[in-house]
């Protein structure tokens, strides 16, 4: 990488973190996700949202390691996620990797600005775990094929333009052999997203139901019948180099635990909790070291994602438990909004559940890691 260009990205980083003010509470999830979009619109316009992207769909051309970089500064800066995320941090590599590069040249640059929000289309009311269960069909209708069945937990699927959708093209026995993965129209007639409140507050899911959507030939990702492989490196990414930004809410939540602990009167639990958090983030920080170096030598991430997951929801759920721990009975009772931490605290719950659970990511290590047998063998 060019020293200039490198130099270059780190002033760019530093002036808009300069430049960055919070904006106002929003007054609900269409405000706060308006609040999203805006946010990533300056960022593109500073040149910082897809650092990792080639020069012609809107990136710097530059390497994983600077991503790392930016997503560290801005995580460390207290800046929001990207209205993308899902789009720029787990579907995008997959799609670089497998999509056609006209498809990628109309679909990634809008992504990026954020004008067309993309969400993911995976899970359905039976098929979560054991994703190659699922049972969203597509037929064949003449020059494309026809969607019909039913997704959940779709993350701002309600805000969405375009998803990411798994459906089957081969018979259910062929579990993932048989599965295709297709860029779906949001405002096709067929399509109807329902919010999902979680306890948080926020209406941050939808489950979506399909019936009958067109999907051109064109917009299969992949190969027809192949789609369990851009399944499994979009679950890479899931597990992996997202990490790494939300790694960077972490570090900043253990910090700020830390200085309130550092100033005195915690309790003993308190004091116990940040350290626990500090230990956890240790070996996260330490795990994400050696997972930016495999991106930079351009590996995949494959099985052993499942040991970043495990530390990045360990790390996760330790960070706002010594936040909410350090408030005392003020963590367990509030009048109006959630405040933060224990928003914070309360989503940090679905990290052992989110792009894999951790019972799925321990079965992971036993069996491809650690060439333990299956239980069930
Ligand atoms: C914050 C968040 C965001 C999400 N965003 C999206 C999204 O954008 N798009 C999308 O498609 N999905 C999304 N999901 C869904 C997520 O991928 C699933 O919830 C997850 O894969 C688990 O599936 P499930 O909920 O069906 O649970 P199930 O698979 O029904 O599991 C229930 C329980 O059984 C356990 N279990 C299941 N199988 C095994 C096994 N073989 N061995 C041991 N234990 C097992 C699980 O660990 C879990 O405790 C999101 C979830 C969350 C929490």
């Amino acid at each position: 990488m060019e020293r200039q260009e490198v130099a270059q990205l780190h002033a760019d980083v530093d002036d808009f973190v300069a430049a960055w003010c919070p904006p106002a509470p929003a007054v609900g999830e269409r405000e706060h996700f308006a609040h999203l979009v805006e946010f990533q619109r300056s960022l593109h316009a500073a040149g910082l949202a897809v650092v990792a992207w080639p020069h012609g769909l809107g990136g710097r051309g530059l390497g994983p390691a600077e991503a790392a970089y930016v997503a560290r500064a801005l995580g460390e800066a207290g800046t929001p996620e990207l209205a993308n995320f899902v789009g720029i941090e787990v579907l995008a590599p997959a799609m670089l990797k497998f999509g056609e590069p006209e498809r990628l040249a109309a679909w990634l640059p809008s992504m990026a600005d954020a004008s067309q929000i993309w969400c993911q289309m995976f899970s359905e009311p039976d098929a979560g775990s054991d994703l190659a269960a699922l049972g969203c069909r597509a037929e064949r209708d003449g020059e494309g094929w026809r969607l019909t069945g039913q997704k959940i937990w779709s993350t701002w699927g309600h805000f969405a333009d375009r998803a990411l959708v798994l459906a089957r093209t081969g018979t259910v026995a062929s579990r993932h052999r048989g599965i295709t993965a297709f860029v779906v129209d949001m405002a096709d007639p067929g399509i109807e997203a329902r919010p999902l409140r979680t306890m948080t507050g926020v209406a941050e899911f939808a489950e979506v139901f399909l019936d009958g959507v067109r999907v051109p030939d064109a917009d299969v990702v992949g190969e027809v019948g192949k789609g369990w492989d851009v399944t499994l490196h979009i679950l890479g990414s899931e597990r992996g180099p997202y990490a790494v930004r939300r790694a960077s809410v972490i570090r900043a939540e253990v910090n700020r635990a830390l200085a309130v602990a550092r100033a005195g009167g915690a309790s003993e639990d308190a004091r116990q909790a940040v350290l626990d958090a500090v230990v956890a983030r240790f070996l996260l920080d330490c795990r994400l070291d050696a997972v930016v170096e495999g991106l930079e030598r351009g590996e995949t991430p494959g099985a052993e994602a499942a040991l970043t997951k495990l530390l990045l929801t360990g790390a996760d759920q330790a960070a706002f438990a010594a936040s909410v721990e350090l408030m005392g009975v003020g963590g367990q009772a509030w009048q109006g909004l959630m405040p933060e931490p224990i928003a914070g605290y309360l989503y940090s719950r679905s990290s052992s559940i989110y792009g894999g659970t951790s019972q799925i990511q321990h079965n992971i290590i036993a069996e491809r890691l650690l060439g333990l047998p299956r239980l069930d063998a």
